[in-house]
C-alpha cells in the first residue's frame, strides 16, 4: 500500500515533526499500517505561515486559472484512484467496493464540480440608487481557512473542505483525524503534482487537542470549518468565538426514516438496510430511527431483519464483502456498549447486537443490528450511535410520526417513504433537517447543499451554497454622475 512521504505537507512538500507517536491501524485486522510523529503547534504555525504567504497570489488569480489547476487535480486523483481506494479501505476498514465505487469517484466528482464552480462566483449588479449611483456585489475570499475533518470518509471530507475553499480563492490548513491521515496526505501530494501553488493547501496531522486546537486558536485563521462530533464542535465554537473567527460546523446526526402506510414496503425495507448500514453506519446521515406505520410495522421489522442477517461481513479487500469493521476498536466498543445499555433500558434485539467471532474476531466488526421496543426518550433513540444499528418504532398518524421524527437534538438528514404526493410535500416541509429525501435515503451529490440544523451545526458543504461560507460579500457603490459631494 502507498504510504505518504511524511506526516505533514506544507508549502508543497512532505515533512515530519517530533510530537507524540501516532499509529494508523487497519481496523479489519488490528495491524499497524503506519506510524508517524504528531505535528506540534510550531509546525501548525509554519503551515499557517505558508498559507498566508500563498494567499495574495492565489486570491489574486483569475477564476480561469484556479479552474484549470483544479481540473488538473481531478485528473491526478483519477490517475491515483486505485491507490487512494486501497489506502482508504485499509485505514477506515471500508469494503474495497465502497472505496472504489463511492469514496474515490465521489471525491473526484466534487473536485470537478468546484473546478467548474470556480468560474461561477457570481456577484450582482445591484439597484441603481436614485439614479445617481450604481452598486456591484463582489464575492471575495475570506483568507486563510483552518479545517478539521473526521475519520469516517477521510478523502471525501478533505475534498469537501478543501475544494470550495480554494476554488473561491482562499488558502487552507487542514487537519484530518489522527487515525486516518493517509488519503488526505495523498490529496495534498496530488495537488502539488497538479500545479496547485505551494502553500495553497497545507495538511498537518495529530490529535485534536494538540494539533487541531492550535489551528483553531490561531488568530491568523480567518475561518474555521469543522466536521465532527457535536461535543467537539461546541468546544471549537467557543475557541473560535474568542478570536471572532468565522465558523462553519458540520456535526452529528440522528436521521429518522419515516415509513407511511401507503409506502412501497419492499423499497422501504431495502432502503432502511442500505441507509442504516452504509459505511458500517458511520455516516452522519445514516438512517438510525425507523418510524413505521403500525399497519406495516411487523412486516417491516421481519423484512429488515431478514436482509440484515444476509449481509456479508468480511475482509475489506474481498470484493464480495458488504460490510467491513468499524473504523476503530474504540468505536466498536462504544457501539457495543450503547446496544447493551439499550437492552438494559427495555429494547429487544431482533437481529445482530454483538461482535462476530471466528475469523473476524481480530477486527473491529459489529453485526448489523435491529432493535425494537426502545423508548423515544432512551439513549439509543436520542443519541448518535455511529454504528450499524437501526431502531424501529411504530406510529399511528402523520402528526405523531412528524413529532417523533423531530424529537431529537439533531437535524442533519431525514427520509420519508410514501406514494402520496400531498403527504410527501408536507413532510418535506415539516421534517426538521438540512436534507429530506423522499423515497430514498443517503444520496449526496456535488450540486446540492449538505449541512444541518439544531445540534447538527450550521453552514453548507458542497454545491454553490458552500461559497456562502467561504466568501465574504462586498458592496462597492459608485457615483455615476460625477457630481457627488
Ligand atoms: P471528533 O469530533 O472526535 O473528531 C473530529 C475531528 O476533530 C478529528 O480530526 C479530531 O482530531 C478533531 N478534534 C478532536 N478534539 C479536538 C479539539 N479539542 N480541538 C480541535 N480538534 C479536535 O469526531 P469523530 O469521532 O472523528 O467523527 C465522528 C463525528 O463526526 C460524528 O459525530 C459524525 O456525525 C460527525 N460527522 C458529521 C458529518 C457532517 O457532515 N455533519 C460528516 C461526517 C462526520
Amino acid at each position: 500500500m502507498h504510504l505518504p512521504g511524511g506526516a505533514h505537507h506544507i508549502a508543497g512538500a512532505f515533512g515530519d515533526d517530533d510530537g507524540p507517536e501516532q499509529e494508523v491501524l487497519d481496523p479489519s485486522t488490528g495491524q499497524v499500517l503506519w506510524t508517524y510523529r504528531a505535528d506540534t503547534p510550531a509546525t501548525v504555525e509554519r503551515a499557517i505561515d505558508a498559507a498566508e504567504a500563498a494567499l495574495p497570489g492565489w486570491a489574486g488569480s483569475t477564476p480561469v486559472q484556479r479552474s484549470t489547476v483544479l481540473h488538473a487535480l481531478a485528473r491526478e486523483l483519477s490517475a491515483a484512484a486505485e491507490e487512494l481506494a486501497q489506502a482508504e479501505t485499509a485505514q477506515v476498514g471500508k469494503p474495497i467496493r465502497l472505496s472504489r465505487e463511492f469514496d474515490v469517484p465521489g471525491s473526484v466528482d466534487n473536485v470537478v464540480f468546484f473546478a467548474g464552480a470556480a468560474r461561477r462566483l457570481d456577484g450582482m449588479a445591484a439597484a441603481e440608487w436614485s439614479g445617481t449611483h450604481t452598486s456591484t456585489i463582489r464575492r471575495e475570499p475570506v483568507g486563510v481557512v483552518g479545517s478539521i475533518a473526521p475519520w469516517n470518509y477521510p478523502l471525501q471530507m478533505a475534498v469537501w473542505k478543501v475544494l470550495p475553499a480554494i476554488a473561491a480563492g482562499n488558502t487552507i490548513v487542514l487537519k484530518p483525524a489522527e487515525n486516518t491521515p493517509l488519503t488526505t496526505l495523498m490529496l495534498a501530494d496530488a495537488a502539488a503534482r497538479a500545479g496547485v501553488p505551494a502553500g495553497v493547501l497545507n495538511v498537518v496531522n495529530g490529535p485534536g487537542p494538540l494539533t487541531g486546537e492550535s489551528l483553531v486558536r490561531s488568530p491568523r485563521i480567518a475561518m474555521t470549518s469543522f466536521t465532527g462530533s457535536t461535543a467537539v464542535g461546541r468546544h471549537i465554537a467557543a475557541l473560535a468565538a474568542a478570536n471572532g473567527t468565522r465558523l462553519h460546523l458540520e456535526l452529528g446526526g440522528k436521521a429518522p426514516f419515516v415509513v407511511f402506510a401507503d409506502a412501497d414496503l419492499d423499497a422501504a425495507v431495502r432502503g432502511a438496510v442500505a441507509g442504516s448500514l452504509i459505511n458500517s453506519g458511520q455516516d452522519c446521515t445514516a438512517a438510525t430511527r425507523a418510524y413505521v406505520h403500525r399497519s406495516l410495522f411487523d412486516e417491516f421489522v421481519a423484512g429488515v431483519a431478514e436482509l440484515m442477517a444476509a449481509v456479508r461481513l468480511g475482509p475489506t479487500r474481498d470484493e464480495d464483502t458488504d460490510q467491513g469493521p468499524l473504523a476503530s476498536f474504540r468505536q466498536r466498543d462504544k457501539v457495543a456498549a450503547m446496544v447493551t445499555r439499550a437492552v438494559a433500558d427495555g429494547a429487544t434485539v431482533v437481529t445482530g447486537g454483538r461482535a462476530p467471532g471466528g475469523e473476524l474476531a481480530g477486527g473491529a466488526y459489529f453485526e448489523p443490528t435491529l432493535l425494537v421496543g426502545a423508548d423515544q426518550r432512551s439513549e439509543i433513540v436520542q443519541s448518535e450511535v455511529f454504528g450499524p444499528v437501526l431502531v424501529a418504532l411504530p406510529f399511528d398518524d402523520d402528526d405523531e410520526a412528524l413529532a417523533l421524527a423531530n424529537d431529537v437534538p439533531f437535524g442533519l438528514a431525514a427520509s420519508a417513504w410514501t406514494r402520496d404526493v400531498f403527504r410527501a410535500q408536507r413532510v418535506g416541509r415539516e421534517l426538521a433537517a438540512g436534507t429530506v429525501w423522499i423515497n430514498d435515503h443517503i444520496p449526496i451529490v456535488s450540486e446540492m447543499p449538505h449541512g444541518g440544523t439544531k445540534g447538527s451545526g450550521y453552514g453548507k458543504d458542497m454545491s454553490v451554497y458552500s461559497f456562502d461560507e467561504y466568501t465574504q460579500v462586498k458592496h462597492v457603490m459608485s457615483d455615476i454622475t460625477g457630481t457627488a459631494r
